[in-house]
């Protein structure tokens, strides 16, 4: 293939930036052809000619100097003897800065599991928050580097180049807004993931094509005429759609090929707004409209500053295509995306928007804070760029956009991490609804806070955005480990105290090291999880008594070890578990749901806290032979807090017997949350039913007023 001259390039920067810096750009050009030298690409071109092609196609989108000079050498640090300090000393600090960004991108490009990758793209998101040049050379490199993909010869690389293209640099694309850059890297990436649904396509495309005559044609020429017949000066073009925005429809609309339509999208450029809503005016009352195809981005922009007009309608001869109308200015920002903004002023060469003004990056930058590890970014990040938008409104009118699926929770959080962790409920469109509604266009969703409310585990499951995802998981991070300490402690406390010492964190300091500890918090927390047993710890503070024990062990009988130390009379020495949140540090087992007041016992279960059963629950068998996972537990003071118990209840069959037995609850003041028919014959209902109480005694005045009943067979608290 030909290269790219020197003079050509410098030639096509001066032409948009008069002012470049010819010199640099010269000897950028020289110099990274010095540095790679012979070195080789894998279609057997000079290896040179992969910088200049990068270079020369950011010129098409008027990049100025420093990213045209970063792209001549975006290469040489990694693959050639250059240095950074070369690139400062011979380029200055900004070039140094940007081709640094660049090269730590390629470093872990080349790895291939999953945790670098997402290593990638956290360095990427940093990189482009200081600067987004770094991302538009980056994004360059991969255009040419995916046209160059059929080179590889390796299956798996090419494979893996592709995904990341169609998972990472195609929606980076369409996130600053440069639209063809998203189609072509998807377009190229699909050509590789699907080579066989894209050659049909291709085929059937090419089908209609020779059987339609020139239809792209007659179509334009009716459109231009219709716009021109209602007095707007208006350009028009057409094409056909990529294939794979085609096959992505198809699989989203499930329909096959045969019924393939909607393959040609048409493009009106007017001069103003209101030209924009004439001409849409013009051509839906000439053509009928397809329901659910019409979108105004021009009152609501997309996130990226795309606005246009798009609309779906059965256009001339009947066929179904799509038209986007925009102004020359909307159609500018469109096709250049974030590079429509850089100005050549007289008098500056090129001005440069950092890249933290993007509200998306913001928020991504803010996940990459909170994320405990790289997956769990990427995970948020690679959902949240596929989605589609919804648009909600605070009560003042605010437009909020979110993905798809968004819950009034990711409203919250979108509207401010406070308002996130305080929400208690929501009013969509003024109507109380609950956190989990997924909210629709236009909505308008007011957030109910408290200050008493913390963020609630269980949200994690149905909440969209990374940004709420990564605050509610740290939130129960922090908790958690909190409640590990407190459960730490309190076992820690007991198992001193059982050697006849008070317990002190002071007394860990000497251990630490051994237990691979950072702190003392840690190691208290280590046995809270469960994932040191609290008597390691005693024998190894007071290695005295480590035979001792040895000893103290074989002398317990065989069978319920366990259960005899929970036996035990004297429960003084029981962990108290008031204070401790279910679910964090503490779980009740879902076999004979423990309630206060109830004598219970914990199992310690790696690195998931303490499970807690009734001391009479069957399940318990099954650790007779660990008992160092026992745990002698107490309730510790009332909290006031409602526990689900749950009992068996079997009534007659006959009209009314339901209502009695949930009118007999409600009237002892318990909450039912759940009910189940288990068993039905034609005398009778057995039914497992859950409700809330205080405590056990509650439970046993429940049980008591439903034996009480006439039409109540049996009540029993259920076990297992
Ligand atoms: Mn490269």
């Amino acid at each position: 293939m030909r290269m790219m001259r020197q003079f050509e390039l410098v030639e096509r920067v001066k032409a948009y930036d008069p002012l470049a810096d010819e010199d640099a750009i010269n000897r950028a050009y020289v110099f990274a052809m010095k540095m790679h030298g012979s070195q080789k690409r894998a279609s057997g071109d000079p290896y040179f000619s992969h910088p200049i092609e990068v270079a020369g196609f950011l010129t098409k989108y008027r990049l100025d100097c420093a990213s045209i000079i970063t792209a001549l050498l975006h290469d040489t640090i990694e693959d050639t003897p250059a240095t950074l300090a070369d690139i400062e000393r011979l380029f200055g600090a900004e070039i140094a800065r940007l081709v640094d960004g660049v090269t730590k991108l390629n470093r872990i490009e080349l790895q291939s599991d999953h945790a670098k990758q997402a290593e990638n793209l956290r360095k990427l998101v940093l990189a482009m928050s200081e600067d987004i040049r770094v991302l538009l050379v980056k994004l360059a490199d991969r255009v040419h580097n995916m046209r160059t993909l059929h080179y590889i010869q390796n299956p798996d690389k090419r494979r893996r180049i592709a995904l990341e293209t169609m998972e990472i640099y195609a929606p980076l694309a369409e996130r600053i807004g440069m639209q063809e850059i998203k189609m072509e890297l998807e377009d190229l990436a699909f050509a590789e993931l699907h080579p066989e649904a894209r050659a049909s396509l291709i085929a059937r495309l090419k089908f209609l094509r020779e059987h339609g005559g020139d239809l792209i044609g007659r179509i334009l020429e009716e459109l231009r005429k219709t716009l021109a017949d209602a007095g707007l000066e208006a350009s028009v073009s057409g094409r056909e759609k990529t294939p794979y925005s085609i096959w992505l429809k198809m699989q989203k609309k499930n329909v096959g090929f045969e019924q393939l339509s909607d393959i040609m999208a048409f493009r009106v450029v007017v001069d103003g707004v209101e030209d924009c809503y004439r001409a849409l005016g013009t051509i839906h009352s000439k053509y009928p409209m397809v329901p659910n195809r019409f979108k105004d981005y021009i009152s609501t922009p997309k996130p990226n500053g795309y606005r246009s007009l798009h609309t779906g309608v059965f256009g001339p001869e009947r066929h179904r295509i799509e038209v986007q109308i925009r102004t020359r200015e909307m159609h500018e920002v469109a096709e250049l995306g974030v590079a429509a903004h850089w100005k050549y002023k007289s008098g500056d060469s090129g001005q440069f928007t950092d890249g933290r003004q993007y509200r998306w990056l913001r928020e991504l930058l803010d996940i990459l804070e909170h994320a405990s590890n790289p997956e769990e970014f990427l995970e948020h990040t690679k959902l949240e760029m596929f989605q589609d938008q919804v648009f909600c409104f605070t009560p003042k009118g605010d437009l909020i956009s979110l993905p798809r699926g968004a819950t009034p929770v990711d409203f919250a959080y979108a509207v401010h991490s406070v308002v996130g962790d305080t929400c208690v409920g929501a009013k969509v469109n003024g109507r109380i609804m609950p956190l989990r509604t997924r909210l629709e266009n236009g909505d308008q969703v007011e957030i109910v806070t408290s200050k008493a409310q913390t963020p609630n585990p269980t949200w994690e499951r149905f909440v969209v955005t990374g940004k709420a995802r990564a605050r509610i998981r740290r939130f129960v991070r922090t908790q958690q480990r909190a409640q590990y300490v407190d459960l730490g402690r309190a076992i820690l406390v007991r198992a001193f105290r059982a050697e006849g010492y008070d317990f002190a964190e002071k007394a860990l300091e000497g251990v630490l090291k051994i237990f691979k500890a950072a702190s003392a918090d840690d190691l208290v927390a280590m046995v809270g999880e469960g994932t040191l047993t609290a008597r390691e710890v005693v024998s190894t503070v007071f290695p005295e008594l480590k035979t001792r024990q040895q000893r103290a062990d074989n002398v317990v009988p065989m069978g319920r070890k366990g259960r005899g130390a929970a036996e035990r009379k004297d429960r003084s020495n029981a962990v108290p578990i008031k204070g401790l949140i279910p679910g964090m540090a503490l779980h009740f087992a879902g076999c004979c749901h423990p309630l206060p007041g109830d004598r219970i016992v914990g199992i310690v279960t790696t690195g998931k806290g303490v499970t807690i059963h009734t001391i009479d629950c069957e399940n318990l068998e099954q650790y007779a032979d660990t008992p160092e996972r026992w745990l002698d537990l107490s309730w510790g003071e009332s909290d006031g807090q409602a526990h689900m118990g749950r009992i068996d209840v079997v009534v007659a069959n006959e009209p009314g017997t339901l209502g009695s037995v949930t009118t007999v609850i409600a009237k002892n003041m318990g909450n039912i949350t759940n009910l189940k028919i288990t068993n039905r014959t034609v005398e009778f209902f057995e039914l497992i039913i859950d409700i809330e109480v205080r405590d056990v005694k509650h439970l046993t005045n429940i049980i008591a007023a439903l034996r009480a009943t006439p039409s109540i067979n049996s009540v029993e608290r259920a076990r297992n």
